[in-house]
């Protein structure tokens, strides 16, 4: 399957061209910059054949079946549609667009159109965590009563540009890293949050938008899930722990890009280090994104599982914003 990259990301360059390239039929013949000689230097320093600022030049070449959207946040939307309207398959950054009803409005075409439309929510696609949604799911903890997310980064510096200076591309850590968290609690445990309360601060990074929050989120089956996300904490690492009547996992180094991390059941039994595969989390995303194509199940994580973790983050902020519990509103039909 040949792909059409739309924005020359730090993101594609580190993870998702080698995870294209790493399926049998995975290629990449174009790339789509907002900048000519940025998207000349990246193609070449890429291999990438083609490249150059007109989308839909490249969306009407016919080799092109599907897109990688990895532009800043507030250009996914018009990006996406784009290629939806021309009939290809689209892998999208998160979070999908800046507001609900864009990104609704994107899964709907999708839907209209009959192309696969995913989100790269990479975490799921880990060993890690599907060996913790299989335990939590085999009923090794029990009934679960919480779980908490450390998400606590420290950003790099080539990462901060507009991430912590721009609120209009999408900046800060909520649409950043919130995003991912609320996917992951959604994959780990299954159901969504109902309702929010949130704080947010900028500690030292963050400048017209927000570098931390911590929040609170309520689940239907009464679980309480608490979780922290920060772009200013460089020791903290990243982990999580579910608790549950029977049993508790505790998991560290796991909310990363890399298949690393160590996981730790801990029941009545004893303690139990928990193995699991340590594939590519892109690789894996894009294996799933392929399988799909070729109408072989579902992508790893679809496009309403963006629309619904853009819908947690958007209530983090205006929880965090207004003082207030938000009811984290998915939009009608969700
Ligand atoms: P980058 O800042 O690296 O790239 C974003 C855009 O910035 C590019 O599309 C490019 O625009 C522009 N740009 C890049 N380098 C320069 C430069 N030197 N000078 C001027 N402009 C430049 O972003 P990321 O790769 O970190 O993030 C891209 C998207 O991917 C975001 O939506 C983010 O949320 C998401 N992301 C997802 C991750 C995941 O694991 N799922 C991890 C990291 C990011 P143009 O295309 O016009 O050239």
């Amino acid at each position: 399957m040949r792909w059409a990259l739309i924005g020359a990301s730090t993101i594609a360059s580190q993870y998702v061209i080698g995870a294209i390239r790493a399926q049998a039929d995975g290629e990449v013949v174009r790339l789509v910059s907002g900048s000519a000689a940025r998207a000349r230097q990246y193609a070449a320093d890429h291999g990438i054949a083609e490249s150059g600022t007109d989308l839909d030049q490249a969306l009407s070449d016919p080799r092109v079946a599907a897109v990688y959207v990895s532009s800043t946040n507030e250009k996914h939307h018009e990006q996406a549609m784009a290629a939806i309207a021309a009939g290809r398959h689209v892998l999208c950054e998160k979070p999908l667009a800046l507001t609900l009803e864009q990104a609704q409005a994107m899964v709907a075409a999708a839907d209209a159109a009959g192309v696969v439309f995913a989100t790269n929510h990479h975490l799921r696609c880990s060993g890690s965590h599907r060996a913790m949604r299989a335990l939590i799911a085999e009923g090794r903890i029990g009934r679960v009563l919480s779980l908490r997310l450390f998400h606590a980064v420290h950003l790099p510096e080539n990462l901060r540009g507009w991430r912590i200076n721009d609120a209009g591309a999408g900046g800060g850590v909520i649409p950043d890293i919130t995003v991912h968290d609320a996917d992951v609690a959604r994959f780990l445990l299954g159901e969504d949050p109902v309702s929010v309360v949130a704080q947010m601060a900028s500690t030292g990074m963050g400048d017209g938008v927000e570098d931390s929050a911590m929040s609170v989120w309520a689940m239907p089956s009464g679980a309480m899930v608490m979780s922290h996300e920060s772009f200013t904490h460089p020791f903290a690492g990243s982990g999580l722990e579910v608790h549950g009547t029977a049993g508790s996992i505790f998991a560290r180094g796991v909310m990363t890009q890399r298949p690393v991390g160590e996981i730790e059941l801990v029941t009545a039994a004893g303690r139990e280090a928990v193995a699991y595969p340590d594939h590519d989390l892109y690789a894996q995303g894009l294996a799933e994104f392929h399988a799909a194509v070729r109408g072989e199940g579902r992508p790893a994580a679809t496009g309403r599982d963006g629309v619904k973790s853009l819908a947690v983050a958007l209530a983090v902020r205006e929880a965090a914003r207004t003082g207030t519990r938000q009811a984290v509103d998915y939009g009608a039909g969700a």
